[in-house]
């Protein structure tokens, strides 16, 4: 093809033309490979960036070479290029050149009407956005005299007649477009997808395929792969006689349809030319695009091209069998899925297409999405969960009385809490939709309503729809997306397995937990929650008699019960876990989370222990602490009441000799919480190795096991390297070391957080994202002082930061050894850390 026309101001898109995306824009780009595939583009030309940046202060190239390409009196479209899709730019202006004379020579050709339906709409658009008149003077619809009355009123407001130079309409469309994208709305829009600040506009001018005519004409979209799911299916649309959204006629389905006229029985030699463009742009341009094309009187025109919109599970269905066709690698492949979009997958969600009314918002605590009724008490959920009726939990703040409440709820909004508080961190576990924090709620517990914003009431038994993943919560029913997880996903996770290098683990307390983590392939359970293996009602009450009874026979009594119950949890974890790690921390209950808050509670507790109400009252007040995540926790309650970690290593050794017999060779591993000195692992240490040799002797049976420790607290930090004298593995529990860290309550933050965000002192909830300038500083001296005492340590992360993607690039980079987080976090967490092995 010969090239007409190439200077520095324009460039012709001929195969062999100097186009780059950093200069003409990704449209410009795009339309050069369409038409190198030998794909029917009409003439075009793009304006380089500099040209448009030119033009936007005030300067104009000699704009006449044009007519080299498009003629004298042309007909064009001109539209935006910028360098990357997502940064938007001016709307596309199309029919630029349409005059009088044009006019008279299109009522010949294609007919009075179409001819002044384009004229009018040219006329309308030139008004508004090019000499920016009053919208509302320009909105007749085509009809009798809309073009004259158009074409008049232009005249009165603008004392002139409406422009018939070709080229001075180009020239104000230009100017208009380059100052359009300078301004300081389209640039704040721009850079909140991510645009630099100096990001730049080229432009693309295109001859018009006009869409209009006698025979089949019309304009459309079609693509090849259906965007919600990414399974393969032509969609799109064919208006007759129009131009992309306007003046359609009438509208057809591209394929055979029952509801009405198809392309495909229409016009079948057309409709098969447009599919021959899928193999084309699938196998050439390494993607599934979507093309835009008019016909006129039965010939195709290809007037651009955009990458197939997509949801998260068409994404990967897309990148999967681009890769598995041989069509990209499969690096590529794990590269073209953002990690964090995979959450989506594994929850019903929201349809992004659906209308939303949103009641109120707070923080999106555990992703996915769920429609029930308002229930605001465990007991009600599940009384509606026996009914079969979907429920949502509605509380101030959940306690460990409410798991029997979330376990029968669909989701759980409270109105306080942070992302570490009880109801986040046991919803993300269950893999339960949840909002806390929702301050926007007020609870009014008495006549089971609550308020929201605009004093609106709703009652227990309103629908509400509860969407986790955004924090809003939603009036009624919405429409749902089921949870995707085929066989696309588990291929793209197998592939990055093959590539990451470094572990995933997963935080797993109870047997269905562990069967989610292994449904999600972890390599192992990182952080196993004894006292979470309390939470069901059943158990609750044995766990607050451990901690209630308080003469050394009582105990023994309590703990004698104890035994059997944590031995089989931990047959059935090492039995679902079937040999890979299992990571076990000793038992570390706050006691405020496990002491009765009610009457009925302590009524219940004296009960069990066989005391009257007023002494277990009296001992329940004595246990009360001020500031009871700083209180008796963790190894503080192992160093004082020995008994208890015993009881808790015979039932693990025990267990790894039940799963022996099984045939599953177990090394557990236990980890002893919030330790702060060296000498509180000696000393539980020297005991748990005593109750090992113990149950070796008893049992006449061999096994061995990796004893280890939580670091929590900023000092065990410091003094890493005497505590690793002790451990053989040390896992940073970065929620309560953020706690810590910062002297800030991972319960109450929630209240505060989002001003602190907003005002910027801290770029994001530090619970959420890992503070790396100063969590993370104290994970580097922890970790560089704990190797220098024992170079081959195993060091990890398992607080709920663990499934963060950036926390896990932090984690890699200081070459840790695994990360440890909730299941459902488990995929996002292998794809992350693939993409940064990449
Ligand atoms: C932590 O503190 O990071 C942790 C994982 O333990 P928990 O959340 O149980 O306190
Ligand atoms: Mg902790």
């Amino acid at each position: 093809m010969q090239k007409f026309y190439d200077f520095p101001e324009f460039v012709e898109l001929t195969p062999t033309a100097r186009v780059e995306k950093s200069r003409h824009g990704w449209r410009a780009k795009c339309l050069q490979r369409l038409i190198r595939l030998d794909l029917p583009v009409p003439p075009t030309v793009a304006l380089p960036v500099e040209t448009v940046k030119a033009i936007a202060t005030g300067q104009m190239p000699d704009l006449a070479p044009l007519t080299n390409v498009f003629g004298q009196d042309f007909l064009i479209s001109v539209r935006s290029s910028p360098e990357n899709p997502e940064w938007g730019g001016p709307g596309t202006v199309l029919n630029v050149g349409m005059n009088d004379a044009m006019h008279q020579r299109l009522c010949a050709s294609h007919g009075q009407e179409a001819a002044d339906a384009l004229y009018l709409n040219f006329v309308q658009g030139y008004a508004i956005h090019v000499a920016r008149l009053d919208p509302d003077m320009f909105s007749a619809e085509a009809g009798d005299g809309a073009l004259e009355q158009a074409l008049a009123a232009f005249a009165e407001e603008m004392d002139d007649d409406f422009p018939q130079d070709p080229l001075l309409q180009l020239r104000e469309v230009l100017r208009s477009m380059a100052r359009a994208w300078e301004g300081t709305t389209a640039r704040l829009l721009r850079q909140a997808k991510g645009a630099p600040a100096e990001a730049t506009l080229g432009l693309v001018l295109q001859e018009m395929a006009l869409g209009i005519g006698p025979g089949l004409s019309g304009s459309g979209t079609i693509q090849f792969v259906e965007s919600v799911t990414g399974q393969p299916q032509i969609t799109g649309r064919f208006r007759g006689q129009s131009q992309g959204r306007t003046n359609a006629v009438d509208t057809h389905y591209l394929t055979s349809d029952p509801r009405g006229a198809a392309l495909e029985d229409v016009a079948p030699d057309v409709f098969a030319q447009l599919c021959s463009y899928s193999p084309v742009c699938r196998t050439r341009l390494r993607e599934e695009m979507q093309i835009e094309f008019t016909i006129e009187s039965g010939r195709i025109a290809v007037i651009d091209a955009v990458r197939v919109q997509r949801s998260a599970r068409a994404a990967v269905r897309i990148a999967v069998a681009l890769a598995e066709d041989g069509v990209i690698p499969r690096d590529e492949a794990l590269l073209r899925v953002e990690p964090r979009a995979l959450t989506e997958l594994l929850h019903y969600q929201v349809d992004p297409r659906a209308p939303r009314d949103v009641i109120a918002r707070g923080i999106a605590a555990s992703p996915g999405a769920a429609t029930g009724k308002i229930v605001f008490s465990a007991s009600a959920a599940q009384a509606a969960a026996a009914r079969d009726e979907p429920c949502i939990l509605v509380r101030r703040e959940t306690q460990p009385e409410d798991i029997r409440g979330m376990h029968a709820a669909n989701a759980v909004l409270t109105e306080r809490g942070g992302m570490t508080s009880h109801a986040a961190v046991i919803a993300r576990g269950l893999g339960l939709p949840c909002i806390v924090g929702c301050n926007s709620i007020t609870l009014n517990s008495r006549d089971r309503s609550f308020t929201g914003p605009k004093g609106r009431v709703f009652r227990e038994g309103d629908i509400i729809t509860v969407d986790g993943s955004s924090g809003e919560v939603l009036l009624g029913e919405a429409e749902m997306l089921e949870p995707a997880l085929d066989d696309g996903f588990r291929t793209l996770l197998r592939w990055a397995d093959n590539v990451r290098d470094i572990g995933i683990r997963a935080n797993a307390d109870t047997p269905d937990d562990a069967r989610t983590a292994r449904n999600f392939e972890a390599d192992g359970i990182g952080l196993c929650r004894t006292e979470h293996m309390f939470f069901d009602e059943d158990r609750l009450t044995v766990m607050r008699e451990m901690i209630f009874v308080d003469s050394p026979e009582d105990r023994a009594a309590v703990l004698e019960r104890l035994l059997p119950m944590q031995r089989n949890d931990f047959i059935a974890l090492f039995d679902i876990m079937a040999g890979a790690p299992v990571c076990i921390r000793l038992f570390d209950p706050p006691l405020h989370e496990f002491l009765p808050h009610d009457r009925e509670g302590l009524r219940e507790l004296a009960e069990a222990v066989g005391r009257p109400l007023s002494e277990v009252t009296r001992r329940c007040e004595a246990l009360n602490e001020f500031n009871p995540m700083l209180g008796m926790r963790g190894v503080r309650l192992g160093v004082t009441l020995p008994e208890i970690y015993d009881m808790q290593a015979r039932a693990i050794f025990e267990a790894v000799i039940e799963a022996g017999r099984r045939g599953s060779v177990i090394v557990p591993e236990i980890m002893i919480p919030l330790v702060s000195a060296s000498r509180e692992v000696e000393l539980v240490k020297t005991r748990i190795d005593a109750v090992a040799a113990a149950v070796r002797t008893q049992q006449k049976a061999q096994f061995s096991y990796r004893l280890g420790v939580m670091m929590e607290t900023p000092r065990a930090a410091l003094r890493a390297g005497e505590i690793a004298e002790h451990a053989e593995f040390m896992s940073f529990g970065t929620n309560d070391l953020t706690q810590m860290t910062y002297g800030l309550s991972r319960d109450d933050a929630g209240r505060f957080m989002s001003t602190y965000v907003n005002q910027r002192v801290f770029a994001e909830d530090p619970f959420h994202i890992l503070d790396i300038e100063g969590v993370g500083e104290l994970l580097l001296i922890g970790a560089g002082r704990g190797r220098a005492t024992r170079r081959d340590i195993t060091i990890s992360v398992c607080g709920e930061h663990g499934g963060n993607p950036e926390s896990i690039a932090f984690c890699r980079a200081a070459g840790f050894d695994y990360v440890s987080c909730s299941p459902f976090r488990v995929p996002v967490a292998r794809l992350a850390a693939a993409h940064f092995a990449l």
